[in-house]
């Protein structure tokens, strides 16, 4: 058998085993005999006692197992944990590390293999490999511990994570509560219960635990299934009558299986062992699909499917109970795999106090939606399943990117505080709001609001904002089941440059593709973010380009406010071409308006610069263009070339990266060389830090979200513009991103700013 095959095989076994302890003794033993070595044992790190505990071993003493700890700086064990490397040694009673545990029972070897189990840079534990030969373990053999220790690595860490959540809060013992870090996706307190609009129940999901309370598990099986069986008795009763026998039969099996003779038997028998409802109606279903699968009639073959569906039915009922469909009162925390403007849109914005999700990351549009709609979220919380957090208690703190599940009564004290405080902050905030935005030392600065989501109200009740600055038009596409027409687009971007003549408005071409799917026109692409995204699209898709152009030309009859922005421009042609599809739908609606004898005018014209290549031929595009508008979230991410959607590289998406500052610096200076008005409209604009930093480089415009405005104005007029450009000049001549970002805290701090960016006043 090959390696692969080996591993693989492993692997999986080691995935069905419901114990974790139970499946790491099968591991090192599996492994001892594939590679035919003396000895092989699993330590797994313990950071509250800093030390690593022998959890599985077979070759030393059993004895020692959970007994045995050695400390983080202690012999051979504790110097692969620090050098976070294999260590492949022939004689390991000769290592000057080598500290000897006699409870271990090791004396007899001497070849000794360590490797480093890693997950997200923290060791988890080290795998051994020991024998009495004095040998070197070959490449080989290193080469297969180190790659199973890496599938490991996950195993272990979901299973720490997911021990404590499986707790429903009804059945918890008290224990601390669990902190679950993500990605900071929009700042904000709240405190609510986890909701998750879609609950679904997986079996091959259910992680095992053992319960302990073995006639309320039974109990709840029993309901379970009592709810299962009326549930697919209405489903039968549903279903016409002349059925095709096969489907029939499914009923009947069902009808059979639910019997409590059956498997009612054999799941409660596995409840006596200790085991929790879900997980013994796991280890029963898997048996049954398998040996249903293992039959040579195909017919019998195939219902493995219909069993573990009944299963998950099952499984919903034990998981949940009767009330979850329907919307809970209170204050809610949403959970779910991605977030999309439909589900928001859905939801009671009055009772929605925080948003989690499995995927995005800080500048995912869902963050950007979010953060536009002012409620704390975490994201890429990839270590999680949903249906773990719903209906518990959980308090999320969107500055620091964390969720506590299940707080106590006195940290549920303490949330509440900081959220009041919160509270009264955002209330001086919004007291201040209408006063112009100019700082200490009177230099006028001009706010905008990106739009997409309502902005007319905002635009309507505030004064100070001058304009929209980006309105991301393909929200609304996104929002229906197909493409909107003309006259619905027109709509839309008549209602705001009416209801604003006074203030430009900068509508962008559709920038569909990246992480903005429509759900009628799906793109399938490897990199998206690299691909048919933006102007590319609409470019090669001029029908849809032109009946934009349209609506939006249209729109702006009797008007002077319509600009007109182009997304992902990466060359000149793409100006071009678009500019010659702009002109041709002006010149097909001018001619409509020449028979009303309506005025239009043909609006102005900008590019975004969020691609780098538009950056370096700004002096060129600037003879076609009449503005540029920085888009510094698709800027960052294909300047770092960090997908802003990927949280696994979150950490490198660094808004304050060097590269990132000086290339706004230039991009600042060159506009003003090539005399052409910038807006900054990324997420960076509205960013306490960020919007000071842009001031001190020379924007004068900024756009960012209705919500943010407020926030920034405060910001403006709370600092000198001399105290920001001597910030810049210092943050400039860092190299780290980190410091610049502890400096520009330390700045907000001293300027009593420190509430925007963190929890509590
Ligand atoms: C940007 O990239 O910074 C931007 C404003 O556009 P979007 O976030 O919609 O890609
Ligand atoms: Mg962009």
């Amino acid at each position: 058998m090959n390696m692969l095959t080996t591993l693989q095989r492993i692997v999986q076994e080691v995935n069905r085993i419901p114990e974790l302890d139970r499946a790491l003794q099968y591991l090192v033993s599996t492994i001892k005999a594939t590679l035919q070595v003396d000895s092989c044992s699993i330590y797994l790190a313990n950071y509250d006692a800093q030390h690593h505990v022998l959890t599985a071993t077979d070759g030393l003493s059993p004895d020692a197992v959970g007994t045995v700890c050695i400390g983080f700086s202690e012999g051979l064990i504790g110097l692969v944990g620090q050098r976070e490397e294999p260590l492949n040694i022939q004689d390991a009673h000769h290592h000057p590390r080598f500290k000897h545990y006699p409870e271990v029972k090791e004396e007899k070897y001497n070849a000794f293999l360590g490797v480093p189990i890693i997950h997200q840079r923290r060791v988890l534990g080290i795998l051994t490999m020991q024998q009495r030969d004095q040998r070197r373990f070959s490449a080989d053999e290193e080469a297969f511990l180190v790659t199973l220790a890496t599938q490991l690595a996950l195993e272990i860490a979901h299973a720490n994570m997911f021990g404590e959540l499986m707790f429903s809060e009804a059945h918890a013992t008290p224990t601390v509560a669990q902190v679950i870090n993500g990605v900071p996706a929009s700042t904000g307190l709240g405190l609510g219960r986890g909701y998750v609009p879609v609950l679904s129940a997986d079996i091959e999901k259910v992680i095992h635990r053992k319960a302990h309370n073995v006639s309320e598990q039974i109990v709840l099986y029993r309901q379970a299934v009592d709810a299962t069986r009326k549930e697919v008795a209405q489903l039968s009763s549903n279903l016409d009558e002349s059925l095709p026998e096969d489907v029939k039969a499914i009923f009947v099996l069902y009808d059979q299986l639910l019997d409590a003779n059956s498997l009612g038997r054999e799941v409660e028998a596995q409840i006596k062992q200790d085991w929790d409802a879900a997980t013994a109606l796991k280890l029963v279903i898997q048996d049954y699909a398998a040996r249903f699968k293992a039959m040579d009639d195909p017919y019998m073959q195939e219902r493995a499917v219909d069993i573990v569906d009944l299963s998950n039915r099952i499984l919903k009922h034990i998981m949940f109970d009767d009330s979850h469909t329907a919307l809970p009162k209170g204050d809610l925390i949403v959970v779910a795999e991605e977030l999309s403007p439909t589900l928001l849109a859905e939801f009671p914005q009055e009772h929605l106090k925080g948003i989690i999700t499995i995927r995005g990351s800080q500048n995912s549009h869902a963050a950007i939606l979010a953060r536009a709609m002012g409620i704390p979220a975490v994201m890429g919380v990839s270590s999680i399943l949903p249906n773990l957090l719903h209906n518990k208690t959980l308090f999320i703190d969107g500055y620091a990117g964390s969720i506590t599940v299940s707080p106590s009564k006195a940290q549920e004290n303490e949330c509440a505080i900081l959220i009041a405080e919160e509270d009264a902050l955002y209330e001086r905030i919004d007291a201040q709001k209408d006063l112009p935005t100019v700082t200490k030392d009177s230099h006028p600065m001009d706010l905008f609001v990106n739009a997409g989501l309502a902005a007319e109200q905002e635009l309507k009740d505030n004064q100070n904002i001058m304009g929209v600055g980006l309105f991301r038009t393909e929200i609304p596409f996104m929002m229906r089941e197909r493409f909107p027409s003309e006259d619905e687009q027109y709509a839309i971007y008549r209602g705001i440059l009416q209801a604003h003549p006074e203030k430009p408005i900068t509508m962008r071409t559709l920038d569909v593709g990246g992480d903005k799917p429509l759900p009628y026109f799906p793109i399938v692409e490897e990199n998206p973010f690299l691909g048919w995204r933006g102007i590319r699209m609409t470019l090669d898709q001029p029908e849809i380009f032109l009946v934009q152009a349209r609506a939006m030309i249209r729109a702006s009859e009797e008007l002077t406010n319509l600009q007109i922005l182009l997304p992902m421009v990466s060359s000149l042609n793409e100006v071009r071409e678009a500019k010659r599809l702009l002109q041709q739908a002006f010149y097909e609606v001018k001619e409509e308006s020449n028979k009303n004898r309506t005025t239009l005018m043909m609006p102005k014209l900008g590019v975004m610069l969020e691609v780098p290549a538009a950056v370096h031929i700004m002096s060129q595009l600037a003879k076609d263009v009449d503005f540029f508008s920085v888009g510094t979230n698709d800027l960052t991410q294909y300047l770092l070339a960090v997908d802003r959607n990927n949280p696994r590289v979150s950490a490198l998406y660094q808004s304050y990266h060097p590269a990132v500052l000086q290339v706004m610096q230039h991009i600042a200076e060159q506009a003003e060389l090539l005399n052409k008005p910038v807006t900054v409209c990324g997420e960076l604009a509205g960013d306490p830090a960020g919007a000071l930093l842009l001031m001190a480089m020379g924007y004068t415009k900024l756009s960012m979200s209705a919500y943010n405005v407020r926030k920034i104005n405060w910001v403006l007029r709370s600092v000198r513009l001399y105290s920001a450009q001597h910030l810049l000049s210092e943050v400039l001549n860092l190299s780290d991103p980190q410091v610049i970002k502890s400096h520009l805290d330390a700045y907000l701090e001293s300027h009593q700013l420190g509430g925007l960016v963190r929890a509590g006043s």
